[in-house]
């Protein structure tokens, strides 16, 4: 008789634990509610009631689940878990999350009167919050704004439990949620409320593309006064003095893994899903296709829409127009937003940084070619454990690079260095050091093995 193999059970859940994600699960209940309410004054209250009970639900269970027990990366049954496994709760998320970027893009658009379609009832409680802010009333964006940087934030508590014993952690940790809630949220809300053109300050072209297109820039200069002209340069000089300078100095994790609101969300909301990433070499070659085609695109882009503005439209009519208008939709909202997030309980957290962003790609030609950021590696201390693979969530085979001692010098590697904070064996150290040598043992692997561009 064959014997069977099967899983071991799962280690049970604390009561205390298990309240908590109760609380967590009432609060969803209570969003639903709110959604479903006609009665202002009951809506209201049910959506506060809600956003109080996940936030204080998660972070209580976090407290429970990390702060209590020793601190260290623990991996223990992430792929037995339906939540963090692909599994039906992970499906359901998913489907719960791609869900509300396809209402949120298409189906919420405002009438001017105060209906914002499907999630009309989610957008008013907030209408006096976004008053005091920006001296408006909510809309859908404001709305988003706010789930995502409460994402950020409770998920940032649960990270700072998590990884409280490693200082690069706890201070990347703090910076992501540090710009997400300044730079992303209230000064944007704030220069609103001064009647200033809302602008982002962490979000540069290629990534925020319309910053260099002309209409943008057109409008700043014309409407935004002094600020305005502000605002165009520093939009400019981030994308083409800064981001190579930093780069240089410490590869693209100065902005993906400490600065962008997207890495802020992969790295804290979607911390859970970080293992879900492709680490095959055909999901490596689609990555090199995808995103430096999105980046050649932009650069396209951008380039037709300055001809277009400056010939008055004689020169190409309106293809400039036509193709920023599909960027937008198919990039913009699609690719970043919904599969982008939606994803990832499938696919991992980054699978727009690593397939789609053109940022991304931008910072990661520079630091694989004119940068001093690698990771060392120790290959005789390294044991073969696998972690660091596991918790790459850039899809980056962390374990064969350690196995053979080479320096990791990957173009989408984002620094986040978790692979460093995984290993039991103190095998990565992520370094700026000088250029010299930098290649030549990873040369060894790429012609050996990997065969393949990045
Ligand atoms: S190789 Fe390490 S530092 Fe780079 S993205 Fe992967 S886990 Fe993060
Ligand atoms: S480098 Fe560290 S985490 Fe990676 S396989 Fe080796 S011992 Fe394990």
């Amino acid at each position: 008789m064959t014997p069977t193999l099967t899983s071991p059970p799962l280690p049970a859940t604390s009561p205390a634990e298990k309240l908590m994600l109760a609380g967590v699960a009432g609060g969803l209940l209570a969003l639903l509610l709110a959604w479903a309410d006609a009665d202002p004054g009951r809506r209201n209250t049910w959506f506060w009631l809600a956003i109080g009970l996940v936030s204080a639900g998660t972070l209580a269970w976090s407290w429970l689940k990390f702060g209590r027990h020793p601190a260290g990366v623990q991996q223990n049954n992430l792929w037995l878990r339906s939540s963090t496994g692909r599994g039906a709760v992970g499906w359901i998320t998913g489907l719960v999350l791609t869900g509300f970027y396809v209402v949120l893009y298409w189906f919420s658009n405002g009438d001017n009167q105060g209906n914002f379609g499907l999630l009309s009832n989610l957008i008013h409680p907030l209408d006096s919050f976004s008053q005091w802010l920006r001296a408006k009333p909510a809309d859908q964006w404001f709305l988003y704004g706010t789930f995502y940087t409460l994402a950020v934030l409770v998920m940032g508590g649960r990270a700072l439990w998590k990884y409280r014993h490693s200082r690069y952690q706890v201070i990347r940790t703090l910076s992501v949620m540090f710009f997400q809630l300044g730079f992303s949220f209230l000064i944007p809300g704030l220069l609103q409320f001064f009647q200033k053109p809302e602008f982002y300050f962490n979000y540069f072209w290629p990534l925020h593309y319309q910053y260099l297109w002309p209409n943008d820039v057109h409008d700043l200069l014309k409407n935004g006064q002094a600020l305005g002209v502000f605002m165009v340069f520093w939009g400019a000089v981030m994308s083409f003095v800064a981001t190579p300078v930093l780069t240089y100095f410490y590869g693209k994790r100065w902005y993906c893994s400490w600065v962008c609101g997207c890495g802020g969300l992969a790295e804290t909301a979607g911390d859970p899903y970080r293992q879900l990433s492709d680490k095959s070499r055909t999901a490596w070659r689609w990555e090199v296709r995808i995103v430096y085609t999105v980046l050649g695109l932009i650069i396209a882009i951008t380039a037709l829409l300055w001809v277009h503005f400056a010939t008055g439209g004689a020169l190409l009519g309106e293809v400039g127009n036509a193709a920023a208008k599909w960027y937008g939709f198919a990039i913009g909202s699609v690719f970043s937003g919904v599969i982008g997030v939606g994803f990832y309980p499938i696919m991992g957290s980054r699978v727009w940084c690593r397939f789609g962003c053109p940022m991304a790609a931008y910072l990661g030609l520079l630091q694989k070619h004119f940068s001093r950021f690698r990771i060392s590696t120790n290959g005789a201390q390294c044991i073969s454990c696998g972690n660091c693979s596991n918790v790459c969530e850039m899809g980056i085979d962390v374990q064969q690079y350690a196995q053979r001692g080479a320096p990791i010098i990957r173009a989408s590697c984002v620094g986040c260095g978790m692979c460093s904070t995984a290993c039991p064996r103190g095998v990565l150290n992520l370094e700026n050091g000088p250029r010299e040598g930098r290649y030549q043992a990873s040369q060894l692997i790429h012609a050996d093995s990997l065969r393949i561009l990045s």
